[in-house]
C-alpha cells in the first residue's frame, strides 16, 4: 500500500500544475464588449523576429468563446 502511495505522488501533482498552467492562460483572455471577442495578447510571439523594434504586439481573438469570468477590456482592435 506505501509503495502505491509514493507512486501516486507524483501524479497528482503533475496533474495539479497542469490546471494551474491552464488557469493561467486562460485569464490572459479578455472580453471585448465593442467587437464582441475573445482576445489575448500573444507574449511570446510578440517577441518573435522584428516584431519588437517594430512594437507590434500579436493578438489572438476567439469568436464564440465562452465569456463567463472573463475581464471585461477593450480590444487594441476597436481602440
Ligand atoms: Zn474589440
Amino acid at each position: 500500500m506505501l509503495e502505491d502511495w509514493v507512486f501516486g505522488e507524483p501524479t497528482t501533482k503533475g496533474y495539479d500544475a497542469s490546471k494551474v498552467e491552464g488557469k493561467r492562460t486562460d485569464e490572459n483572455i479578455k472580453y471585448c464588449e465593442q467587437c464582441d471577442c475573445c482576445w489575448e495578447l500573444d507574449k511570446y510571439l510578440s517577441k518573435q523576429g522584428n516584431n519588437i523594434s517594430l512594437k507590434r504586439n500579436i493578438y489572438h481573438y476567439y469568436e464564440d468563446f465562452p465569456t463567463y469570468g472573463k475581464k471585461r477590456e477593450i480590444c487594441p482592435r476597436c481602440k
